[in-house]
Parts: C-alpha cells; structure tokens; sequence
C-alpha cells in the first residue's frame, strides 16, 4: 500500500501573506509530492509497504537513508500543512495554552525559545514543540527531514511533534528571500491551535 500526497487542508493562496501561494504551489506541489513519491519507491516491495509512518519513522535506524530523507519529509509536511490555518495565529487556546504557560512561563517565552530553535537551525531543518513521554512540553530542533518520532533522536529530543516549523530555504525564499526571522514571526500568526490542541490531547 502506497503513502499517498495528503490533501492540502486550505487553498494555496489560504495563508497569505504570510506564505504566499506562490511558495505554497512549489512547497507542497513539488517538495511534498516528491518526497511522497521517492517514499513509496524506497519501500517499494519491502515489508515497510504495511507499517504506518510513524511506525517505519519509530524505527528509522533500521532503514535506508531514502527512507529516513523521504518518509521524514512525507510526515513533516504533513503535519505543517495541518498546524497552520487562514484563522490561525493569536494566542493559544485550550489545554496547551497552560501547558505552553507552565513549560515556558508565558506565551511569549515559547515564542522566544521556539523562534531560537528556528532562528539557529543551521543549513536545513525542522523546529519543533513536542510532548515528551512523560508528559512534559519541549521545544527542539532537527536537521534535514529528521522528527522528534525517529529513534536516531537523542532521548531528551524525542517525542510527538505538536508544532513543527520547515526551515529550509525553500519554504520561505520565494516571500522572504534571506530573512528567516521575518518568515519565523509570520508563522505565528497561522498556527491553527485547534489542531495543535487535538495533537496534545492524543499524543
Ligand atoms: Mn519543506
């Protein structure tokens, strides 16, 4: 059974200007569909073509570095498309509004460790904000298509991804050229806390 390209949850222009449909068209069209692709030819065949993603991303150490590269970016777009939202943005809502006020102090103190992770990823790479094990909130970084989900992750950085943040160029070049803060406040005003809620409450 082949991953499948998921639908993209908004129109391409939905979360402008912040992201523009320009970048949407390329990011998701060709990025995402590619890595979709080149997944399902690196487990083509193999027993990996029954596992969940989750399940094949849990135990990446044992695969090819195509699935690593391609099923991580298979599951991290997918999560980024679904964490952002048209009515995003503004302040958490819900039960992970006091679990980001408990773990950081205050909205503004995720938003400023989150945005360092971001901000100090260096080269290609994820930002993120999982629920660990026990429970207790992280904020962490991975490079290239690599997830809190794989088992190549240091303990302490493992977890399920709650927010996840795609830093490499091409998720921001074509609206922001060079300045990656500017595309890390932006994001801000999109996350589709709804979303992020239900991820804490099943994680
Ligand atoms: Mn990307």
């Amino acid at each position: 059974m082949a991953f499948t390209l998921p639908e993209l949850p908004y129109a391409k222009d939905a979360l402008a200007p912040h992201i523009g449909a320009d970048t949407m068209e390329v990011h998701y069209g060709k990025h995402h569909a590619g890595y979709t692709k080149k997944l399902n030819a690196a487990i083509e065949g193999t027993e990996l073509e029954n596992k969940s993603i989750e399940d094949i991303l849990a135990n990446v150490s044992q695969h090819s570095g195509a699935v690593r590269n391609n099923g991580g970016g298979f599951y991290n777009h997918d999560l980024f498309w679904q964490v952002m939202s048209p009515n995003g943005g503004g302040n958490p809502t819900g039960a992970i509004a006091d679990a980001i006020s408990g773990a950081f102090g205050s909205y503004d103190g995720f938003k400023e460790a989150f945005s360092k992770a971001a901000a100090t990823r260096f080269g290609s790479g994820w930002a993120w904000l999982i629920k660990k094990a026990d429970g207790s909130l992280a904020v962490t970084s991975t490079p290239n298509q690599d997830n809190p989900l794989m088992d190549i992750v240091a303990d302490d950085e493992k977890g399920t991804p709650l927010v996840g943040l795609d830093v490499w160029e091409h998720a921001y070049y074509l609206n922001y050229q060079n300045r990656r803060p500017d595309y890390i406040t932006a994001f801000f005003n999109v996350i589709n806390w709804d979303k992020v809620n239900e991820l804490f409450a099943n994680a």
